[in-house]
């Protein structure tokens, strides 16, 4: 089974990848927690020329293809195996971040982006998507960290990948589960449970 959580940065992802992973687990399933940009040692590399504030001449093209990169090395050595041997797969983004950030976010065509990473992936698709979705000037307060390159782009940027997250969830309202994060994280782990128990034989 697997679960992708998405949203823009501050949403509290994270922490809610953390608590359902420890409610999974203590249901007695293995649970591999995972994340994009970054979670093997070829994507670590991808994940410091995408966020190094030096990358900021990068192309929108070819940030786009690293982020392409990333996810399919990610997927190829991590998520399908995991899926493979019965795991429940929770992942801190997937192709719906790069669809909002790379796509909504930049000038490049939503469509295209969600093609590449389609190929990437050889066309694996989670379960289900929660996006947890609140306010870029919500999320800016929770910043606690230098901002790396992206959580320097300005206020209409993140508003653009917000709207590109929302758009992808209505699509596909069966696939999808939004939530207001700007709750408390408690009440947000409860909603996603329950979604979770209707779905997963747990
Ligand atoms: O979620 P995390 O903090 O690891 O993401 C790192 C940064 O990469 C964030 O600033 C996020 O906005 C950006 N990102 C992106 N496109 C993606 C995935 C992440 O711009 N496809």
């Amino acid at each position: 089974f697997f679960i992708a959580l998405e949203g823009g940065d501050g949403a509290g992802k994270s922490t809610q990848v953390k608590a359902l992973a420890e409610w999974i687990r203590d249901k007695g399933h293995e649970v591999v927690v995972t994340r994009e940009p970054g979670a093997t040692p070829i994507g670590k590399r991808l994940r410091s020329i995408l966020l190094d504030l030096s990358s900021a001449g990068l192309s929108h093209r070819a940030e786009a293809l690293l982020y392409a990169a990333d996810r399919a090395e990610h997927v190829d050595s991590v998520v399908r195996p995991a899926l493979a041997r019965g795991a429940v797969v929770i992942s801190d983004r997937y192709i719906d971040s790069s669809v909002a950030y790379q796509g909504a976010g930049r000038d490049l065509s939503p469509t295209e982006i969600a093609r590449i990473s389609r190929w990437a992936t050889d066309g694996l698709v989670p379960h289900l998507t929660v996006l947890l979705d609140v306010s870029p000037e919500a999320a800016r307060e929770r910043f606690t960290e230098a901002p790396d390159r992206l959580e320097s782009e300005p206020p209409e940027f993140h508003a653009r990948v917000r709207a590109g997250f929302l758009t992808l969830a209505a699509a596909d309202p069966g696939r999808y589960l939004v939530v207001d994060a700007s709750q408390d994280p408690e009440a947000v782990t409860t909603v996603v449970r329950h979604r979770l128990d209707q779905m997963l034989p747990l």
